[in-house]
Formats: structure tokens, C-alpha cells, sequence
């Protein structure tokens, strides 16, 4: 009738049925609900890779670390191992996007997370949306830890108070992650939130600190967020009245920068 090809009007179709247009950042469950020991899976690794191929979350019943990256969903458990996710696992907590890189520069020298962090500052233009970042490189060392399986409704707090940390030495990989606005704390990791996977796929985790020369950045602007609340009784009888930022702050940072 319009006299559009119909494999725009197909494209279109799915685009907008499945929302992968790029951009836009999918989103399972919400930090608070994390927080508040919300921990069973909500949608499938399969469901996660139809929304994108790059980002982070955690799997069901906080089993380890999830890493996305280049269309890969891989499971950095809390014995260091890493496997990749089958596409029936499922996931409590996600954050994914079609990765586009607008900006990239190369960080000579960093000693620390803090010092990479502060290099990435700049290509930000606006704390009030959200960007993806991709740190590629040789590091001399990356700080992690994995989450170990946790009791469903255990505090976030209580459950990283005691979690398996890896000091990973010469070690070459990607860090997956995203910065998040401070105002959007009850739905996000505030801040930036990175992850990291060695190339050679055998370890990785949750990134407490790093160092490392040469690093090449690559980062993208998203404005369009996307969050599938889950349908189960886990998250729909949860108490979510509570503001995370504290708990958020303790959990996911360095442990002695609280201690
Ligand atoms: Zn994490």
C-alpha cells in the first residue's frame, strides 16, 4: 500500500519488536532489587544475546560474574573459572547493548582503576546519560572478584563481604562496563561498573582495580534504556522501598576503600 520494500517494513518490524536497535541499553531487574538479595534468574542468556552483544550482570542465584563481550556470554565463576553460558542459563541482574564505539583513545599509563577512570572522564560528555565503555589491552595486573552462589534474600552487603578476589598478573583482555548517571542509583550501579574477561577466556570478574600501559578505550553515548522488570514472586513480594546507594557503594567497590 505504501510502496515500501517489503524487507524494510520486515526490518522495521523486528526492530521494533525485539528493540535491538543500537543504542538502546536493555536492562533485567534493578540494582535495588539486587541489593535486597533478589537473586533468581529472570530471563535467558539466549534472550539476553538477542538485545546485544556486549555487557555484564550476574547469574541466577548471584552465580559468578557475567561478562558479554563480542556477542559471547561467558561465566566467571567464584573458583576463577570461566566457562561460556549456556543459552538456558538464566540471569537475575543484566545490562546489554549493541556495542558502536563513537569515541576511542589510547591511556599511555594507568597505575590504578582510579587513574584509568580519570582518563575516561573526559569523553563524556554529559553525567546525565549513560555510556558504554570497552577497555581492550596488556594489563599488569587486574584486581577482581567473582560472586559465589548465595541464598536467595541474603543482603548484597552480607553475601560481597565474603567473595573470592583474583589478583590476575600479565594478563591481556577486555573490560565490559557501562557509567551510569548518579540520579538513576535505585535502578543502576551508579558510576562506572566494569567487568573484565582475559582473551584467552580462562579468568576474569568483577573489576576492583588495574594498571597497565597502551590500553585502547572505546566508549558510546546511550540514551534509550530499556528495563524488563522480572514476573517472578522473588521480585514482586521484594521490599524495594529502601535507597541502595550505600549498600551499592559498599558492595561493588574495593573492599578496603570501605574497611
Ligand atoms: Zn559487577
Amino acid at each position: 500500500m505504501t510502496g515500501e520494500p517489503i524487507d524494510h517494513i520486515v526490518r522495521a518490524a523486528l526492530a521494533d519488536q525485539l528493540q535491538v536497535e543500537h543504542h538502546t541499553l536493555y536492562q533485567v531487574s534493578t540494582s535495588t532489587a539486587l541489593v535486597e538479595g533478589v537473586y533468581r534468574g529472570a530471563v535467558t542468556v539466549a534472550h539476553l544475546l538477542e538485545h546485544g552483544d556486549f555487557g555484564l550482570g550476574t547469574f541466577d542465584g548471584l552465580d559468578g560474574e557475567m561478562v558479554i563481550c563480542d556477542g559471547e556470554a561467558l561465566q566467571v565463576r567464584a573458583d576463577g573459572s570461566v566457562r561460556v553460558a549456556a543459552r538456558d542459563d538464566s540471569s537475575p541482574f543484566a545490562l546489554v547493548t549493541r556495542f558502536a564505539a563513537e569515541h576511542a583513545i589510547e591511556v599511555a599509563q594507568c597505575a590504578s582503576l582510579e587513574q584509568l577512570l580519570a582518563a575516561i572522564d573526559p569523553l563524556r560528555g554529559s553525567q546525565n546519560v549513560f555510556y558504554a565503555v570497552r577497555v581492550d589491552g596488556a594489563f599488569e595486573q587486574v584486581h577482581t572478584r567473582a560472586m559465589c552462589r548465595t541464598e536467595e534474600g541474603v543482603p548484597l552487603v552480607e553475601a560481597a563481604a565474603h567473595q573470592p578476589e583474583f589478583h590476575l598478573r600479565g594478563v591481556a583482555g577486555t573490560m565490559v562496563g557501562f557509567w551510569a548517571p548518579p540520579y538513576t542509583r535505585a535502578l543502576e550501579v551508579p558510576g562506572y561498573h566494569l567487568h573484565f574477561v582475559t582473551y584467552r577466556r580462562d579468568a576474569g570478574g568483577h573489576v576492583l582495580d588495574c594498571a597497565g600501559r597502551r590500553l585502547r578505550v572505546q566508549l558510546q553515548e546511550v540514551r534509550d534504556l530499556r528495563v524488563a522488570l522480572p514476573a517472578n514472586a522473588e521480585f514482586l513480594q521484594a521490599d524495594l522501598t529502601h535507597d541502595p546507594g550505600a549498600a551499592l557503594a559498599r558492595a561493588e567497590a574495593k573492599p578496603s576503600d570501605h574497611d
